[in-house]
């Protein structure tokens, strides 16, 4: 394990606590550093790379689009952009249109200008006043712009940037008694991930979804769903929250990035055709001309190769072996029964192993997750963190049976050695 970039004399900003490994090749579920060294990545870019490292069809999408067209700005119409959100509006089987981000916490900026249209267009019935805030739930990650930190329910993500965007309450996550106390006369949307992923893999419960929902019906407000880690067959589902027992609900909006595009920077948000008013007024006619837009979204190179993405993950029925992968692991893991281990969270491929932390001898200032993480690079595996004590398994979602096995070896061996310590 080595790196040959110096972090104190590179001139990049520190904001990451990087692992001190410099990847300059990747191949399917393998990576090699500078040095020549191969490690499995369990990480996918965090969840991003959901075909593997350089697939052919990724390579061959972008190398193809590359040669025809790259960029030309949204001020014109292209064949990918157009074909794609035709395949997302085809993933989501619902009416309803599509806007092209560069990222998910953009997407989720989207979403929130989504929510204060329709509070607008929508108010409170008794006072006539606009409706703004939007509930999302602690533990929640939404990203990094200022839409984003504000809509997160993690404190540690906002420390320093007050004053924040006004507009949002925090309850806790699968209790509904909070969420129905946090609804007021101002409240226009609800924000959640149906599985929380960087606030340590928490899954919402079936019985939960289908609470917010009625809720959302009852006080006419937006469900919308923040699926950019975990949308598109991680959960072993093409949209996730079907794999969450309740794939009879329809969300108004949805957030995705990350797993869409293989490793192209894109994000997307869809919103629903309802109408939302007695005059016919569709949902996704709030954001019209001028209110939203991007130089970059969706642009041909992106979207281009999203759109090979999005299909091979269908042509493969890759969300089938993430439920299989998902089972193996499960198995495997139960079989050991390791004290230092405390279950495993998740679905398909997006899963979160919980660990005794006063089990491992996990040095001063560190978390056990960043510690055990960076002991499972050592050994050849890259997995990331997710909260102070829950390490994740987010493989590509093509990773074979012999991977999966190979991975769980190399953490059982770790867990022996230093455990025995
Ligand atoms: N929403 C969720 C659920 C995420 O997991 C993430 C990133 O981890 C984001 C939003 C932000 O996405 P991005 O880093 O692409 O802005």
């Amino acid at each position: 394990m080595s790196t040959s970039i110096d972090p104190t004399t590179a001139p990049i900003l520190a904001t990451y606590a990087r692992f001190p490994l410099t990847i300059v090749k990747g191949e399917g579920s393998r990576v090699w550093d500078d040095q020549g060294t191969r490690y499995l990545d369990f990480c996918s870019g965090i969840a991003v790379c959901s075909l593997g490292h350089c697939h052919p069809v990724v390579v061959e999408a972008i190398e193809k689009q590359a040669r025809e067209l790259i960029h030309i700005s949204n001020l014109y119409y292209t064949l990918p952009a157009a074909e794609l959100a035709q395949e997302l509006t085809a993933a989501v089987e619902l009416p309803g249109k599509t806007f092209f981000a560069n990222s998910g916490a953009e997407a989720n900026d989207g979403l929130i200008k989504l929510a204060r249209r329709f509070g607008r267009e929508c108010p409170d019935p008794e006072s006539g006043q606009a409706r703004h805030e939007i509930i999302t739930f602690n533990k929640s990650f939404h990203g990094r712009t200022l839409g984003g930190i504000a809509a997160t329910g993690q404190q540690k993500i906002k420390e320093g940037f007050a004053p924040l965007l006004p507009g949002f309450t925090h309850v806790p996550f699968n209790q509904i008694g909070a969420l129905r106390e946090a609804i007021s006369a101002e409240t226009c949307a609800i924000l959640l991930e149906p599985l929380q992923g960087e606030g340590g893999v928490n899954p919402a419960t079936p019985e939960f979804l289908r609470a917010v929902a009625k809720l959302c019906r009852e006080h006419n407000l937006l469900l919308m769903f923040d699926e950019v880690q975990c949308g598109f067959g991680r959960l072993g589902e093409m949209m996730g929250w079907r794999a969450l027992g309740v794939p009879e609900l329809e969300p108004d909006a949805i957030s995705w990035a990350k797993g869409m595009g293989g490793g192209v920077p894109i994000g997307a948000f869809w919103v629903h055709d309802r109408k939302i008013d007695d005059e016919g007024t569709p949902l996704s006619s709030l954001l019209g001309y001028g209110s939203h837009g991007s130089t970059y979204g969706g642009n041909p190179l992106v979207t281009a190769t999203s759109l090979a993405v999005v299909r091979e993950i269908k042509k493969a029925n890759l969300p089938a072996n993430a439920t299989a992968r998902e089972s193996q692991i499960r198995d495997t893991i139960a079989s050991w029964n390791h004290p230092a281990l405390c279950g495993v969270r998740g679905k398909g491929l997006m899963l979160g192993i919980g660990l005794n932390a006063e089990l491992l001898p996990v040095p001063e200032g560190k978390t056990a997750a960043a510690y055990l993480c960076g002991e499972l690079l050592k050994n050849k595996l890259l997995v990331p963190p997710a909260g102070a004590e829950t390490i994740r398994f987010l493989p590509p979602l093509n990773v074979s049976a012999e991977e999966v096995e190979e991975a769980l070896e190399i953490l059982k061996a770790t867990l022996i050695e230093l455990v025995a310590q």
